[in-house]
């Protein structure tokens, strides 16, 4: 079973958590349900309610300091929308622009979204060594869109709209 998105009170992605931990949330009225698994539901002893996708917390919580979001080659490749930085077709590889061998870092601002023939052709090169410039500079996804980049494709295709919309 996939995890739970829990959104703040304002709406704000916060983080995900197991389908225990938000069915216990909901069972307490510290979230309610905003989106549902259809057709899915959580039988328990006195327990009967639908199988949370998204929930929202009742109370806004503050969040002191927002977590950066966690660099991840998955993650790279959802940024991008899986288009290749150097040429725009279908993208399956993580190119670091910077190369590791130079000192390059695994980090959102060093990586981007690379076909397979690009990656191998830049090779241990920079762009401007390479004469490969970049489509679009790398950025780092705020940490509400890293938070629904953690979600899987299907899920992510299911949320609402004005949710899913961060994540695109
Ligand atoms: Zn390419």
């Amino acid at each position: 079973m996939r995890d739970t998105l829990v959104l703040n009170a304002s709406f704000e992605p916060l983080s995900t958590v197991t389908l225990n931990r938000a069915v216990v949330l909901v069972l307490q009225d510290k979230a309610v349900v905003e989106q549902a698994h259809p057709g899915l539901r959580v039988r328990a002893a006195a327990v009967d309610i639908p199988v949370p996708r998204v929930i929202r917390l009742c109370r806004y919580v503050r969040v002191p300091f927002r977590r950066r979001a966690p660099w991840s080659r998955r993650g790279v490749l959802i940024r991008d929308q899986h288009r290749c930085a150097y040429c725009g077709r279908r993208a399956t590889t993580v190119d670091h622009v910077v190369p590791r061998s130079r000192g390059g870092a695994d980090s959102w601002l060093n990586t981007v979204a690379s076909c397979a023939e690009d990656n191998h052709r830049k090779a241990d090169r920079t762009p401007e060594q390479a004469g490969m410039p970049l489509l679009r500079e790398p950025f780092e996804p705020t940490p509400a869109d890293a938070m629904l980049l953690t979600l899987g494709q299907s899920e992510r295709d299911a949320l609402p709209g004005w949710l899913a919309r961060a994540a695109a």
